[in-house]
């Protein structure tokens, strides 16, 4: 997900230039930890603006997750969008370097003038993971006591008991056996 962005950069500042294309990626890795299982489809739009380029867009994409409940294995499917600003490194005219904005949360043109959008869209990813992922909307999720998927059917543990139970249950027990 690298674009050439010499020829916008070169544009002047407030003259609206602005680039857009479709991103499609048949495979793209963005984490060790994160599994994308699906091609990237999407769309991405760089605006040229003060100082460099405002880039965003989105994509779809399927990430491999583990239901929160049962840990088996679920495709999520995402809905991802993204803007960043890109500034550039170089100066595309004179080829001098450019002083670093400062500013934090900017991502920078390398100095080819390329726009690699592979870390503004993990970023953009791990923040639409889902806290709660769900195999089935009514996983049964796994015995607490020894591990089984209940998915499959019922274990042999005893179900357990609320611990406020237990203590009517010792009083009552001692009640009905006095020492
Ligand atoms: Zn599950
Ligand atoms: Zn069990």
């Amino acid at each position: 997900m690298i674009f050439n962005m010499a020829q916008l950069m070169k544009e002047p500042v407030g003259a609206g230039a602005s680039f857009s294309t479709d991103i499609h990626e048949e495979q793209v890795q963005l984490d060790e930890s994160l599994k994308v299982t699906s091609p990237v489809n999407g769309h991405v739009r760089m605006r040229r603006v003060n100082q460099g380029l405002l880039v965003d867009g989105w994509v779809d994409l399927t990430l491999e997750l583990q239901c929160t409940r049962c840990l088996k294995n679920i495709e999520q499917p995402l809905h991802v969008t993204f803007e960043e600003r890109f500034y550039p490194t170089i100066d595309v005219i004179t080829g001098a370097a450019v002083q670093p904005s400062g500013e934090d949360d900017v991502f920078l043109l390398d100095d080819h003038h390329h726009v690699d959008l592979t870390e503004a869209i993990r970023q953009a990813v791990l923040l639409a993971i889902p806290m709660v992922t769900l195999c089935e909307e009514d996983c049964a999720g796994l015995c607490p006591q020894c591990g089984h998927d209940l998915n499959l059917g019922p274990c042999d543990c005893e179900p357990e008991v609320d611990a406020r139970l237990n203590v009517l249950k010792t009083l009552l027990e001692n009640g009905s056996q006095p020492s």
